[in-house]
C-alpha cells in the first residue's frame, strides 16, 4: 500500500520553515545586554599605558632602563615593555650615549634615588646584570 506522503510533507515544511516560526523561536532566546564580564583587561607596557614619547634627550627617563652596576640596557624580561617600546627605548639610548648625553658603562649618580618604573630583582626570568 503505498500512499503519497508528498502533501504531507508540502504541509510540513510549509509550516516549519515560514519565515515567523524562525523569527518566534528566536524571539524566545534570552536577551544578553551586558558585556562579557570574564574578559580580561588588556595589558599594557608601562610607556604605552602613560603614552609617553620615547626621545633620546630625555636621559632621566631612558637611565631609568639601565642596570646602576654595568650601564647595560635592561632586557624586555626586566622591564616589561611590549617589543616596539622596548625597541624604541633600545634605540635612543644608544643614540643618547652617541650623543654623549648618558654614560655606557655605568648609571649616572644623579638617577640612582629616581623612582622605579619596574623591579629588577624580580624578572619574568632570571638575569646576569
Ligand atoms: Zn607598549
Amino acid at each position: 500500500m503505498a500512499r503519497n506522503i508528498t502533501p504531507f510533507l508540502n504541509k510540513f515544511f510549509a509550516l516549519r520553515c515560514r519565515p515567523s516560526y524562525f523569527s518566534t523561536s528566536f524571539q524566545d532566546n534570552p536577551v544578553f545586554d551586558m558585556e562579557n564580564p570574564f574578559e580580561k583587561e588588556e595589558e599594557k607596557c608601562i610607556l604605552c599605558k602613560h603614552e609617553i614619547q620615547v626621545d633620546y634627550k630625555n636621559v632621566k627617563l631612558l637611565s631609568q632602563f639601565q642596570s646602576p652596576y654595568t650601564g647595560r640596557i635592561y632586557g624586555r624580561h626586566i622591564t616589561r615593555l611590549c617589543k616596539q617600546q622596548q625597541e624604541l627605548v633600545e634605540k635612543e639610548i644608544v643614540k643618547a650615549q652617541n650623543a654623549g648625553l648618558m654614560a655606557t658603562y655605568l648609571k649616572e649618580a644623579v638617577y640612582l634615588e629616581d623612582p622605579k618604573l619596574f623591579d629588577p630583582e624580580n624578572p619574568i626570568r632570571p638575569h646576569r646584570f
